[in-house]
């Protein structure tokens, strides 16, 4: 099995040459097609709260903002997974803001009622929660549960994830708790994060290796405005910081997946986002096997605003499901039936 050592992916991630990159591509893609095939799994994501009681300095929905929040009604978060069943996805991600009144029994009986109406998988974003409330959704059937740790790099880290008064955050021990509970785990890092160096993205490649990560999410850092990184003025231009670019996302992808054969990795809505016209279609041909179209209804979608100027926000949900099933075909891929879940076998002739 192909496995970079820490020098070779730090050479990687500064290569530019156009033509050796096309072969690290290639060398993802061959990868991808030998471990997980040719099917491109649908997850639809329903943003259920906005309300946030953190302060990540690089995200709009961080407390400290004064903004419009919103948090959707059980009726309203079923009716999406209803609908999720009818556009043929496998798969519901439920994703919010670190929302403690998202009472944890209110949760388990939305996941519990998923469970028992559809055919659905469950995956679970709610940020850092209790052991218990992690441990009662598994029970009530949640399949999977994503939190990206955002670095490897522990003074980055504190920099920008600071932690709640008296409960200092570590997200690494949280998915190994996850992991333990029996969940599939996805995990991940946003790519040009001001701070962020070539050496630190390659440590970040490592640990997802190192877990053994079921999924791995990696998208462009998007400057907010509205935070304390996306001020003017807040970037980094130094030599060894790096570039929120495409190319330096599908590197980190490609990279990804020959460090993680077997993993699911999206092709996200943040890469579509610096390229709307091919960004999806670039992830999904250098190791990306998955896409999440938004299932949020409107006014909600547009409120959460993580980074702004993501793409497709005035979509309808229909639309989205039709483009990004042509955009899978486009590019001689297969659209997923099922829930799309690890898959644990040797490589595919
Ligand atoms: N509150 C949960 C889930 C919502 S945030 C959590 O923090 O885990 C989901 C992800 O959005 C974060 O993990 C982060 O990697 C990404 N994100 C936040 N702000 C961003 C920005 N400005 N640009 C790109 N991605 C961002
Ligand atoms: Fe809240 Fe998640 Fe945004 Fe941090 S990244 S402020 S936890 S929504």
């Amino acid at each position: 099995m192909l496995k970079f050592a820490h020098k070779e992916l730090v050479n990687w991630l500064r290569a530019t040459d156009e033509v050796e990159l096309r072969r690290l591509f290639s060398m993802a893609d061959d990868v991808r097609r030998r471990h997980v095939g040719e099917a491109v799994h649908l997850r639809g994501l329903i943003e259920i709260s906005s309300h946030c009681c953190r302060n990540c300095s690089y995200c709009g929905l961080r407390a400290l903002r004064h903004i419009t929040r919103y948090r959707m009604t059980r009726e309203k978060i079923l009716s999406c997974a209803r609908k999720a069943v009818r556009l043929g996805f496998g798969t519901v991600v439920l994703q919010s803001g670190e929302d403690f009144a998202l009472e944890a029994g209110w949760v388990a009986d939305i996941v519990r009622t998923i469970k028992r109406e559809t055919d659905l998988a469950v995956t679970l974003s709610l940020g850092e929660r209790m052991s218990d409330e992690l441990r009662l959704w598994r029970d009530a059937g949640a399949d999977r549960y994503l939190l990206r740790f955002e670095t490897s790099d522990a003074d980055l880290y504190a920099k920008i994830h600071p932690s709640l008064p008296g409960r200092t955050s570590d997200r690494i021990a949280i998915l190994r708790q996850l992991r333990d509970f029996g969940y599939e785990i996805g995990s991940g890092v946003m790519v040009g994060i001001p701070g962020q160096s070539y050496e630190i993205l390659a440590r970040d490649i490592e640990t997802f290796r190192e877990l053994d990560l079921d999924m791995v999410g990696i998208g462009p850092f998007l400057a907010h405005p509205d935070t304390p990184l996306g001020a003017p003025g807040s970037q980094n231009a130094g030599a060894e910081q790096v570039p929120n670019t495409e190319q330096m996302v599908l590197k980190t992808v490609a990279l990804t997946r020959i460090m993680c054969p077997e993993a699911n990795i999206p092709s996200t809505t943040a890469l579509a986002t610096v390229n709307p016209m091919r960004g999806r279609e670039n992830g999904f041909q250098s190791g990306a096997n998955v896409v999440m179209p938004n299932l949020t209804p409107s006014p909600y979608r547009q409120m959460y605003e993580i980074y702004p100027g993501k793409t497709c926000v005035d979509e309808e949900v229909e639309q989205c499901a039709r483009c990004v099933r042509a955009r899978i075909t486009c590019v001689g891929r297969e659209v997923g039936v099922g829930q799309g879940g690890r898959q644990h076998f040797e490589a595919m002739a």
